[in-house]
């Protein structure tokens, strides 16, 4: 049996491992999700609602030992476990325990006055069983909000959490369990990208995947196969614009946190600045200060995945090889662990990967530009669109510069924080994904609509049935003419045929259609 291996990346210990799953073992999962599937979906939603409010509380009680456990899993910075983590998720379950009744109740709409009588409504229903594949950056929150969306919407769960970070793979399965889900609803396949590919190969009802673009490609093309349904949160390459009058402190904080935080090893890093030349100079001055005084451990955590921390190194000797300098860091730290100094580089341009491809890792690169238009223009010089921040006292500049960016979030005076309102959708375009979650879409996406036109039944005929005659046709010019047209005129006689027909009540001279010119008057040819 092939296990996983836990390290603690911050000291390189091996912590333990965890068995991967079987092929049999990922179909007997499928079996039993497909059979928890109609009771679960059966169960009524505030009973739903209510196993998710033990699961928000248990975090509640064991919030410091879950940090505890992310951290030493992650190598992030416990107080990083706790707020970017337990609380997020908590506050992801409270929000649907307010609002979900209202998000998936029966959605009224309006009914056009051809089906007069008619009602119209949109019914929200789960779709079945749902995969959820998860990274390791944010190994919990990743996992943990897709599987309690579609868990709330009435879906069974098969979870595949990263095998880069398999205790809290472990960790999320003992907090469903204690938060005594019913046998099957959900369930977690530990192991590598063969179970990934086996959970896909299962026919899920629908696949929700946050990692990487290159899995993500990989995955859409094998659902293809079976058209199976695919939401794709991927990377990011996120650009951070500093106008001359931003406040320079709250800019300099801004992309000291939105850059380090986590290592840099967010899906809405602050990957590139651009800073408006005349208070360039100061701002890499204050930023690289900064960057220097930040202290490994304490404020920035090791990186988690090794190979990670290769492709950081990689990015920078391919920028210095170009002409970039770095102003401080460039170097792991701490032999034996995956520390990197925070790194700060100048002197880069569009020609280099680090200003290209997603870094994620510790690394700051600034370019100066010099008019609006052209930070827009750098900014949306990328492949990937999920993030971006722009920073400056006029507000009304701002919106406008958020306007005009290509993303799927944007921060303005802030960083990275859409993904924290639950209120938000949560998505990216271009190559950062398609599909979106959190907010009401959140559980719309684990959600098939269902479009109900609901007649009482009393009348014979609808006015577009057989058979069709000369009153019906008549009737649907007028509607064309009086709703759609600019001379809202029609005669009396129109419309008296109008209502007749839309009421469904038999002309007394019905003659067959096309011996009846569109005003109702015979043809003459
Ligand atoms: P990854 O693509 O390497 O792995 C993600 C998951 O996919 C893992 O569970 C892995 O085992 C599984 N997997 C790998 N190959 C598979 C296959 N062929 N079939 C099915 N599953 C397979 O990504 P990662 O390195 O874990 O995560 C980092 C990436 O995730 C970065 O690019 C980051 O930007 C992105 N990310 C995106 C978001 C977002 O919300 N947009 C959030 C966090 C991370």
């Amino acid at each position: 049996m092939s296990e996983v291996i836990q390290y603690n990346p911050a000291t390189g210990d091996v912590l333990g491992t965890v068995p991967e799953a079987s092929p049999d073992q990922i179909r007997a999962a499928m079996t039993r999700a497909r059979a928890a599937f109609p009771i679960w979906r059966a169960t009524p939603l505030p009973e739903r609602l209510a196993f998710l409010r033990k699961l928000r509380l248990l975090l509640v009680e064991q919030a410091h030992g879950i940090a505890e456990e992310i951290a030493a899993a992650t190598g992030k910075i416990r107080g990083e476990a706790l707020s970017a983590e337990v609380l997020v998720v908590a506050d992801a379950i409270h929000y649907y325990e307010r609002h979900a009744e209202t998000f998936l109740a029966r959605q009224r709409v309006a009914t056009p006055i051809l089906f007069f009588g008619n009602r119209s409504y949109i019914q929200y229903q789960p779709l079945g069983v749902v995969g959820v594949i998860s990274p390791w950056n944010f190994p919990f929150q990743l996992a943990m909000i897709p599987v309690i969306s579609a868990l709330i919407a009435g879906n069974a769960v098969l979870l595949k959490p990263s095998e880069v970070t398999p205790f809290v793979g472990t960790l999320m399965e003992r907090l469903f369990k204690e938060s005594g889900f019913p046998e099957g609803v959900v369930q977690v396949l530990h192991g590598g990208r063969d179970v990934g590919a086996g959970l896909t190969a299962a026919r899920p009802d629908k696949i929700f995947f946050t990692g990487s673009v290159a899995t993500g490609k990989k995955i859409i093309a094998a659902a293809a196969e079976h058209l199976i349904p695919v939401d794709l949160e991927l990377g990011g390459k996120d650009p951070m614009i500093v106008l001359a009058d931003a406040d320079l402190d709250r800019a300099v904080n801004g992309a000291l946190w939105g850059a380090f935080t986590n290592a840099g090893q967010v899906c809405m890093s602050v990957e590139r600045v651009y800073v408006e030349r005349p208070i360039y100079d100061e701002f890499v001055r204050r930023v690289t200060a900064g960057a220097r005084s930040l202290r490994l451990g304490e404020d920035v955590g090791s990186m988690t995945f090794p190979p990670q921390l290769a492709l950081v190194e990689e990015h920078l000797r391919d920028a210095v090889e170009k002409g970039a300098r770095i102003e401080c860091g460039g170097t792991a730290a701490k032999a034996g662990t995956l520390y990197f100094h925070p790194t700060v580089l100048t002197g880069v341009d569009h020609s280099m990967k680090i200003m290209r491809d997603e870094t994620f890792g510790p690394v700051l690169p600034i370019l100066p530009f010099d008019t609006v238009e052209e930070a827009v223009a750098l900014a949306n010089d990328s492949e990937f669109g999920l993030n971006a921040s722009v920073w400056t006292s006029d507000l009304a500049k701002a919106e406008r510069i958020a306007a005009q960016l290509v993303s799927g979030n944007v921060c303005i005076n802030e960083v990275i924080s859409t993904v924290a309102n639950p209120h938000l959708p949560f998505g990216g375009v271009k190559q950062s994904g398609i599909g979106s979650y959190h907010g009401p879409g959140g559980l719309h996406t684990f959600s098939h609509r269902t479009s109900v036109m609901l007649n009482k039944g009393k009348k014979k005929r609808e006015v577009n049935w057989f058979p069709y005659t000369a009153e019906q046709e008549r009737a649907f010019h007028t509607i064309i003419r009086l709703l759609f047209g600019t001379s809202r005129r029609a005669t009396l006689a129109d419309i008296r045929n109008l209502i007749g027909q839309v009421l469904g009540k038999d002309s007394k001279d019905s003659r067959p259609a096309g011996q009846a010119g569109p005003n109702g008057k015979e043809h003459t040819s």
